[in-house]
């Protein structure tokens, strides 16, 4: 006898493949091995349908289930599903993305057991009977000791471990099992006296947060860099902890952050903690995936992936820095993982906590129209919010970047021993290299941009697509020596400051001086011994950090980013200048901020100045609306590229066609170049879509989704749903 299932692959189809299939126990959320043209693959049963649109005898035979348990459970399922809807993906693809990799790769051998468990004997085994210096071997016995099973996934997570389960199954110490019982969640343990008291502010949202327990509520907390947010989160989930329910904390970059996840660790020893970031090993993903799922961690903290995890006992969901845009997937199945942990929330019936200074216009407008409840901090901790002044580029001369009275600061703030921070939001020596004689300018050839120079490694290289060349002696056109780096980057205002300042310790800090492991984390340790009395540094510095001996912050090059044809550039820019300038003045003394500018009378800068978030976001609020914006019309991107821009637009001309029967109510912008049209070789071109109805606009991309994957281009194409770069 076989039954039918309804299975999702990682193909670029839209659509599920049925299977007949012998074994009964096939259940929704597991794993099954199917065969799928001449290959195999691995794939999800997402349905056990009565019927097949395909003929019977046309079936094929799926080869094996691979869980016994579904992996997915309903929930995560509910989740993807909308998903692949809203953001128009093939559901196949979009369920594979929520599995850790290690769990989507085909098993070469028969199927392995379900679970480990120690036998009789190996229960009489102590840590010191193992071989010394045996690590694996010892943190296997720990494992099976504190969970009592294991599951075969966990137990064979990397190479080392799956050695030392060989020597278990050799001595007779490990047996397998049927079935990994999940171990009962420990009751949280929270440090109280680590935990400071709350504010009157910060109670009462921790109150309104836990009051909403159980039921669907987003709150928007809104809170001045320092204003304590990140204790509202950790009480709220000491809070959920405390009922037995999973919190889910999203962030936007761990590597950056690791601070969050000691502080956690910290405030709740004992509780079942799992981080999850890309830059894990696969197999200490799935590992850590797999103790969500089962509900060991009771935390999970991780990054935009994060928001598919299943989470059985989930109650809480926390989005920290919701405004930032790396919850936007930039390519392949683009969703926001802010936007969906909202619907799983909804879907669940829980609350969600989105914390930001500065949160998007999306979120402020649902919290302004009674949507989203709000819950504001308005003071710092212990300090004054920091004053901002302006430095007047056209009254002030600056060398190297850098003005008289930001030098002037600088030096004061040294001689005082105080720490300060130059910003400027590009690495490297200098934007571009230039030929004094004949003009030419250091261009990638595979990008719309140029090659950056980096000074110390005396190499060009291009950010966007990696190219990279040696420093040319001589002018590549014309031959002569002249050539000069034109504008500032970290590297050069580093230079100047210590030319400046020979006697400073000046650390700089950006991707290019962190990319070693660990790299870091030394230096931030070294900021915070008082090692370091200037720091130079791109945004990395702007997220979180809490440094309580930096008083100055002096801002370099923020006009660049004033003026943008992206109609998010001025949210953007007010976000991060409120980041950066929230490092100043931390600790007891008062915190200024100083920003060089040719434009020191712009409204941005003024509502910087007057630290009146409202204000200025309603002012964008009321711009957005009267020039037809999201949040108040809906998006969608055709992106398309290709090895000419004629093909991409041809694509898009083509797909303008097609959109036209199923229109109504869209409005369908002409196809034009991306804003940077060459990358990595490609040429790419896009095309807007908009509507004021949400579903109506979700109805229309599902019928145009059909008929683009039913036509043939020789241009790689994808839709991105709320496009968030253009
Ligand atoms: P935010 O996340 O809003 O930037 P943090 O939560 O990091 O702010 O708080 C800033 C600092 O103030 C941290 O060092 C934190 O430990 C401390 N802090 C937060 N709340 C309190 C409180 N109620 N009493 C004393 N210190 C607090
Ligand atoms: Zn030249
Ligand atoms: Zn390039």
């Amino acid at each position: 006898m076989s039954l039918l299932i309804r299975v999702a692959l990682d193909v670029p189809l839209p659509q599920l493949f049925d299977y007949r299939c012998s074994d009964a126990a096939a259940v929704v959320g597991a794993r099954v091995l199917v065969p799928f043209g001449r290959r195999r693959m691995i794939g999800v049963i997402v349905e056990r349908p009565q019927l097949s649109d395909v003929a019977e005898n046309k079936l094929k035979l799926a080869q094996r289930v691979l869980d016994r348990e579904a992996l997915l459970d309903h929930d995560t399922l509910r989740l993807l599903h909308f998903a692949a809807e809203y953001y128009a993906y093939p559901l196949g693809a979009v369920v594979m993305t929520a599995l850790p990799a290690a769990l989507r790769r085909v098993p070469k051998r028969d199927p392995p057991p379900q679970g480990w468990t120690l036998s009789p004997e190996g229960q009489t085994v102590s840590a010191d009977q193992l071989p010394p210096r045996a690590y694996a071997q010892q943190r296997l016995l720990e494992l099976l000791r504190t969970s009592g099973t294991l599951a075969h996934a966990e137990a064979t997570a990397t190479p080392a471990l799956r050695k030392a389960l060989r020597a278990f199954c050799d001595a007779g110490w490990v047996i397998t099992c049927e079935k990994t019982n999940p171990a009962a969640p420990a009751a949280a343990a929270i440090k109280a006296d680590a935990a400071p008291a709350l504010n009157a502010e910060q109670s009462a949202a921790v109150t309104e947060t836990i009051a909403a327990f159980g039921r669907f509520q987003p709150l928007l907390l809104r809170g001045l860099t320092g204003s304590g947010k990140t204790e509202v989160y950790l009480h709220a989930a000491a809070a959920a902890l405390e009922q037995g329910l999973q919190v889910l904390l999203l962030v936007p970059e761990i590597a950056l952050t690791p601070q969050l996840e000691i502080l956690v660790r910290a405030r709740f020893p004992g509780i079942g903690l799992a981080t999850l970031h890309s830059n894990l090993a696969e197999g200490e993903r799935a590992q850590r995936w797999q103790a969500a799922r089962e509900g060991r961690a009771r935390i999970v903290l991780g990054t935009r992936l994060s928001v598919f995890v299943p989470l059985p006992q989930l109650g809480l969901i926390v989005v920290d820095e919701e405004h930032d845009g790396s919850f936007k997937q930039g390519e392949g199945f683009r969703y926001s993982a802010r936007d969906l942990a909202v619907v799983r929330a909804s879907q669940r019936g829980i609350p969600v906590l989105l914390g930001s200074a500065t949160p998007s216009l999306e979120s402020w407008r649902n919290a302004t129209e009674g949507r989203y409840r709000l819950l504001e901090l308005r003071n710092r901790i212990n300090a004054a919010p920091p004053r901002i002044d302006y430095i007047d580029l056209r009254q002030q001369k600056s060398e190297d970047g850098l003005s008289a009275p930001l030098l002037a600061a600088l030096s004061q703030r040294l001689a005082a021993g105080e720490q300060s921070l130059v910003f400027i939001n590009r690495r490297g020596y200098a934007p571009v290299l230039t030929c004094g004689s004949c003009g030419w300018m250091s261009d990638c050839p595979r990008c719309s941009a140029r090659l950056v120079l980096h000074l110390r490694e005396r190499r060009l290289r291009c950010h966007h697509c990696g190219h990279d060349r040696a420093v040319p002696t001589t002018c590549p056109d014309c031959g002569d020596a002249d050539l000069a780096p034109l504008g500032q980057g970290t590297q050069r205002v580093e230079a100047a400051l210590v030319q400046r300042f020979p006697k400073a310790r000046i650390l700089r800090i950006d991707r290019d001086s962190t990319r070693a492991k660990q790299a870091w984390t030394e230096m931030r340790d070294r900021i915070q011994e008082r090692d370091v009395d200037i720091l130079v540094g791109t945004q990395i510095l702007a997220k979180g950090h809490d440094f309580p001996h930096l008083n100055l912050v002096g801002i370099l090059n923020a006009d660049s980013m004033l003026y943008s044809s992206d109609f998010r550039a001025a949210e953007r820019l007010y976000a991060l200048l409120t980041q950066v300038a929230g490092r100043a003045g931390r600790g007891a003394t008062r915190g200024q901020v100083l920003v060089q500018t040719q434009f020191p009378d712009h409204p941005l800068y003024q509502a910087l100045q007057a630290q009146d978030f409202a204000a200025y976001a309603q002012a964008q609020l009321d711009e957005r609306r009267s020039a037809g914006f999201p949040p108040y019309v809906h998006q969608a991107l055709l992106r398309a590229e290709a090895a000419k821009i004629d093909t991409a637009l041809d694509f898009l001309a083509a797909a303008t066609r097609a959109a036209t029967p199923h229109a109504d109510g869209i409005t369908l912008y002409d196809p034009v170049p991306a804003g940077m049209m060459r990358r990595a070789g490609r040429e790419r071109a896009q095309l807007l879509v908009q509507c004021t109805s949400r579903a109506r606009l979700r109805e229309f991309l599902g019928h145009w989704q059909q008929a683009l994957a039913a036509s043939s281009t020789r241009a790689r194409w994808a839709l991105d749903v709320d496009p968030q770069d253009f």
